[in-house]
């Protein structure tokens, strides 16, 4: 093989690698269908994750303009007032009661009285900021990053604000992709080494125009996440391949302040299945995990009042599960839709929900 070869090779294998996108265990990637209102969903860690995070694929070859990784707000507050924070495994640890000098957010960790977990973006840890600025305390400031992230609303305005601000980022890193994989080998083979060096200088120029566009974000869109659009912006500069995805790379902080749930209701697409099986969530919180019940005694509510436009109601996703052609299954579990034969009164993957006959 020869040298050039390999060295294509080597800057595929890097291409590949910057083609995934590392985000929480608990956050949740939506990608837009072309053409459609429909949206499809994408937990990290399908493929590939360590204990805290999770790989995402973006698509190969093309920039991907419909990806939205989205995050739901990772504090809760129980009706007694504690504070809950979501960790990787979902599971909600007591904070105790907070003051807001405790919520603090480092190396994309949040930190919450001792206990920490992962986020995606500091956008989300920005929303409390500003309800600390307007004096609400953080049980309230909680609250309202709540109903923020659940409005369908407000999600329709950061996606189409997302897509207006990044629009010129799709052409420059397709053309620079294209440059760098089919552009750079077809002068070297047809023209010679000095034309190529031209098109690898344009292709640098197209890097800085790129990183300078995400200079414009971190200032001007999302000053936020000034200091992690930073680090990007310096990559895009020194490494081809960041730049390339710099597209991706910026979408985590545009949709870290919505829940996959509204942005999923912001297009009306309410038979999406992720919403069918967030809803039943909802619906059948497990008794043996803690504090399930409450996030979903809290979580309720706000779906509720995002399905009011399109005359739906909670209850109508507790649905029963397509016949599974087995004979001996006799009973469901509400929840996952697991089928059971008789003789098993609760579901082992859901901790404890009652299974209910099938009528
Ligand atoms: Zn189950």
């Amino acid at each position: 093989m020869s040298a050039a070869a390999e060295f294509f090779l080597i800057a595929l294998a890097i291409y590949l690698w910057e083609s995934g996108l590392w985000l929480p265990l608990r956050a949740a990637v939506l990608r837009k269908r072309p053409f459609s209102g429909r949206w499809g969903v994408h937990r990290p860690g399908q493929w590939m994750s360590t204990r805290e995070l999770g790989l995402v694929a973006m698509l190969p070859a093309v920039p991907d303009t419909g990806l939205a990784p989205c995050q739901a707000p990772p504090l809760l507050v129980t009706p007694e007032g504690k504070v809950l924070l979501e960790t990787a495994a979902s599971d909600l640890v007591e904070c105790g009661s907070p003051t807001w000098e405790d919520i603090k957010v480092e190396a994309g960790r949040l930190t919450v009285g001792g206990v920490s977990a992962r986020v995606s973006s500091p956008r989300m840890v920005d929303l409390f900021r500003r309800a600390k600025k307007r004096g609400l305390p953080p049980a309230d400031g909680i609250a309202d990053a709540w109903k923020k992230a659940m409005s369908p609303h407000r999600a329709a305005k950061e996606w189409r604000r997302w897509r207006l601000v990044s629009s010129p980022l799709a052409p420059l890193c397709l053309l620079l992709t294209t440059g760098f994989f089919i552009g750079m080998p077809v002068t070297f083979l047809y023209a010679g080494v000095l034309p190529m060096l031209g098109v690898v200088l344009f292709l640098w120029v197209l890097m800085l125009v790129i990183g300078c566009r995400l200079w414009w974000l971190s200032r001007r869109v999302y000053p936020a996440a000034k200091a992690a659009l930073r680090g990007d912006v310096f990559l895009c500069c020194v490494v081809p391949f960041h730049a390339m995805r710099a597209l991706e790379v910026a979408a985590v902080h545009a949709m870290a302040t919505t829940h996959p749930a509204a942005l999923l209701l912001s297009t009306g697409d309410t038979e999406n299945p992720w919403l069918g099986r967030f809803s039943r969530e909802l619906l059948h919180p497990r008794p043996d995990v803690p504090h399930d019940d409450d996030r979903a005694a809290l979580l309720r509510p706000l779906l509720e009042k995002a399905l009011l436009p399109h005359n739906r109601d909670l209850s109508l996703y507790g649905t029963i599960p397509s016949d599974s052609g087995d004979e001996a299954a006799t009973r469901f579990c509400p929840r996952c839709h697991s089928v059971f034969a008789d003789g098993v009164d609760s579901c082992t993957d859901c901790k404890g929900v009652p299974l209910k006959a099938f009528p």
